[in-house]
C-alpha cells in the first residue's frame, strides 16, 4: 500500500536521500540518527527526525510503517536487536550494499518473516545527511530481494517504495545479487584503491592525471569505513572475482615483459564494455506477485535483464 508510513534508521547519504524522496512522493516518513547534528539538520530542513531509537520505533510499531534499515552492517545487529524488542511485526527492508550477511543477522533475531532486502545502485562518495538527495534514485536499478522466505505483501511494499523514490526495481535473489556487486561494485572500489595508490607513489602522477585517472579511482573517495564494511562482509564472492581480474592482469603483465601484443586483454574488455552499452532493460509487466512460482518468475526475469517500472498485480488484491 502506497500509503504506508515510512521509517528510516540512519539518516545518512541513502537513508536521507530515501527519506527526501519518499516525503516528495507524498509519504508519511520519519527518522533516527544517532547524531544529534544529523538531527538537527533533518529538522531544520522540514523532515522528523529524531536520536532517540526506541521512540522512533514506538512509532513505526503503533502506525504499522516499513522500516527502512540504512546503516552500515556493523551497526546492523544492535538495530535489529532493537526492532526485535520495540517493533517485530513492523514490515522490514535494509538499503545495504551486501545481502546474504544481512538475510542471515535478520535470521538471527528472528525478524526473517517481515523482511525483504533492497538495494538502491545509487550513491555518491560523500556520507551523511547533508549528501543525501531527493533525486539520487530516479532511473537507477534497487534490487528488491525475491528469496525463498520473502512475503509477497511485504515485497510489494518494499518494491513500491523504491517506484516512489523514482527507482527500477530489479529483482535478484540475495546470493546472486551478492555475487554480481562483487563484480560490479566491491572489485570496482578495491581496483580504484589499488590504482589511486600506485598513482599517489609516482611523481609527477597527480600534475598529469585527467579523465582515465579521475573516473577510475572516483570510488576511492569514499568514507573508508564504508568500502571495508561492504567488500569485508562479501568476502566470499569478491575473491573469486579478484583471483579472476588479478589472473586477467599477471597475464598482460608477461604479455608486456615477453614484448607480445595485449591483444587478448584488450580486446575481451572492449567487447564486454560495448555489449554492456548495448545492454537492454526489458520491463517486467506479466508476474502476478504471489502467484504460484512468483519469486523463481521474477528472479529468471531480472537475471535476464528485466526491470520493474511500476507497480505489478497482486494476487487477490482490488484493482
Ligand atoms: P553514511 O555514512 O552517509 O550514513 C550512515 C548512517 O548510518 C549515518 O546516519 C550514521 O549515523 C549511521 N550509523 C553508522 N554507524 C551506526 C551505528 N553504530 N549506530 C547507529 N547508526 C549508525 O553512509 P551511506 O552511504 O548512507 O550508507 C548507508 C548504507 O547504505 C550502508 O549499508 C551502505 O552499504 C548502503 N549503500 C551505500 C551506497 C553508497 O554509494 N554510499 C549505495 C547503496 C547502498
Amino acid at each position: 500500500m502506497r500509503n504506508t508510513p515510512v521509517c528510516v534508521l540512519g539518516l545518512g547519504l541513502i537513508g536521507g536521500s530515501v527519506m527526501r524522496a519518499a516525503a516528495a512522493a507524498g509519504r508519511e516518513v520519519f527518522g533516527y540518527n544517532r547524531s544529534v547534528e544529523a538531527v538537527t539538520a533533518a529538522t531544520a530542513d522540514g523532515f522528523d527526525a529524531t536520536e532517540n531509537l526506541d521512540e522512533v520505533l514506538s512509532a513505526a510499531a503503533a502506525s504499522n510503517a516499513l522500516i527502512v534499515l540504512a546503516v552500515p552492517v556493523p551497526a546492523l545487529s544492535q538495530m535489529l536487536a532493537r526492532i526485535r524488542d520495540v517493533a517485530p511485526q513492523c514490515p522490514l527492508t535494509d538499503v545495504t550494499s551486501v545481502k546474504s550477511c544481512v538475510v542471515e543477522e535478520v535470521r538471527a533475531v528472528g525478524l526473517l518473516e517481515r523482511f525483504v532486502g533492497g538495494h538502491p545502485m545509487a550513491g555518491t562518495a560523500h556520507s551523511g545527511w547533508v549528501a543525501g538527495d531527493a533525486q539520487l534514485f530516479v532511473g537507477a536499478p534497487w534490487v528488491v530481494s525475491v528469496d525463498d522466505h520473502v512475503d509477497p505483501a511485504v515485497w510489494t511494499l518494499v518494491a513500491d517504495l523504491a517506484l516512489d523514490c523514482g527507482a527500477v526495481v530489479v529483482p535478484a535473489r540475495s546470493d546472486e545479487h551478492d555475487a554480481a556487486a562483487a563484480t560490479i561494485s566491491h572489485l570496482p572500489h578495491l581496483l580504484a584503491e589499488a590504482l589511486a595508490t600506485t598513482a599517489g607513489e609516482v611523481p609527477l602522477a597527480f600534475a598529469l592525471a585527467a579523465g582515465s585517472f579521475r573516473d577510475g579511482t572516483r570510488v576511492a573517495a569514499t568514507a573508508p569505513d564504508l568500502v571495508r564494511a561492504m567488500c569485508e562482509a562479501n568476502a566470499d564472492q569478491v575473491l573469486p572475482v579478484l583471483d579472476r581480474a588479478l589472473d586477467l592482469l599477471k597475464l598482460a603483465r608477461e604479455a608486456l615483459a615477453e614484448g607480445n601484443p595485449l591483444t587478448e586483454l584488450v580486446d575481451s574488455g572492449h567487447a564486454a564494455r560495448v555489449r554492456y552499452d548495448s545492454f537492454s532493460r526489458p520491463a517486467i509487466v506479466a508476474t502476478v506477485i504471489g502467484a504460484d512460482n512468483w519469486r523463481d518468475e521474477l528472479a529468471a526475469a531480472g537475471r535476464a535483464g528485466g526491470v520493474i517500472r511500476s507497480a505489478l498485480p497482486v494476487l487477490d488484491s482490488p484493482g
